[in-house]
């Protein structure tokens, strides 16, 4: 027999499920659409199915537990809590509801909590018992490691660093204040500074001819490394920006290593090494040099299913 977890990652438009066995090998995916469920009822009712059709055949598998990355997810209690990109409102007991749909046992978390215990079982952070990872996305979402163990705080909400205020007054966040970091340290925040720029400055660009909505992070690097004035600042303010939420960070925790993951992360050393050297120019002295920033170890596309899988192979580790 071959022991495997589902790991789950819910998205708010589609959720893919990997069994994944205790090395952090893929050994089958399926896949559904989150959005066509209006409600969270018929969803576990599809997931519960599809999960059954992946056994099927399949008397070689004994699956020990079904671990879930969901925006909102609160580790404490199985929840989804007001989730602003899912269709289901209010507080959904989703771990209860799939726990009994299914008789597994079932743990969720969100999805930068199942990125960083996803590093610490199978990717760059095994054996590093102090660290933080960044996910760098639409938004900037963090999961914390202290001592081994997730930071999820009284709430289970704790660690959220995308939402540490970082100029006072500054750009309208998601969440309702002003100047969080992930309004500049995410995918999102740098196109909103490219267009920032592309309005307070001058210079030629061939951001210029883009619209909004072509501008991503990669065509940002791309441009930087071509020698675009404009793109190459962005992204320079871009990396001030996450040195500055890393800076911050160290104080807190004192991480051994902070992993920078997800689509901005993709443009390499063009964000790594001003990150780190901003990084050296705003952190504490007494925390200068006492940690590293780099890549995830995990494969972009495996990430959040190995993540989600790792909240049940912690346990039984
Ligand atoms: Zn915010």
């Amino acid at each position: 027999m071959i022991d495997i977890v589902a790991g789950v990652d819910i998205g708010g438009t589609n959720t893919v499920t990997g069994f994944v066995t205790s090395d952090g090998e893929v050994i089958a995916e399926g896949r559904l659409s989150t959005a066509d469920y209006a409600f969270a009822e018929d969803f576990v009712d599809a997931l519960s199915a599809k999960i059954k059709e992946m056994l099927h055949g399949r008397d070689d598998l004994n699956i020990r537990g079904i671990g879930i990355g969901a925006p909102n997810a609160n580790f404490h209690k199985g929840t989804i809590e007001l989730a602003p990109n899912l269709r289901w409102k209010g507080i959904v007991p989703l771990g209860d509801m799939i726990a009994s749909a299914t008789g597994l046992k079932v743990r969720l978390t969100n999805d930068a909590n199942a990125a960083a215990l996803g590093e610490m079982l199978f990717g760059a952070a095994m054996g590093v018992k102090d660290f933080i990872i960044l996910t760098l996305g639409t938004g900037l979402g963090s999961g914390i490691v202290v001592d081994g163990e997730v930071v999820y705080g009284h709430t289970g909400f704790a660690g959220e660093l995308g939402h540490l205020t970082v100029v006072s007054g500054g750009r309208v966040c998601g969440c309702g204040r002003r100047g969080c970091l992930e309004t500049y340290a995410s995918a999102t925040g740098l196109v909103r500074t490219v267009m920032q720029l592309l309005g307070d400055r001058r210079e030629e660009s061939i951001l210029r001819d883009m619209k909004s909505s072509e501008i991503t992070s990669r065509r940002v690097a791309e441009a930087a490394a071509a020698g675009d004035i404009i793109a190459a600042e962005a992204l320079d303010q871009t990396s001030r920006m996450i040195a500055l939420g890393i800076a911050n960070s160290v104080v807190f925790s004192s991480p051994e290593k902070i992993f920078l993951f997800g689509g901005l992360a993709q443009a390499g050393d063009a964000l790594f090494v001003p990150v780190r050297k901003y990084t050296d120019e705003l952190v504490q002295p007494v925390f200068k040099g006492t940690f590293s920033i780099l890549p995830s170890g995990l494969p972009e596309a495996r990430a959040a299913v190995l993540g989600a899988s790792a909240l049940i192979w912690k346990e039984i580790k």
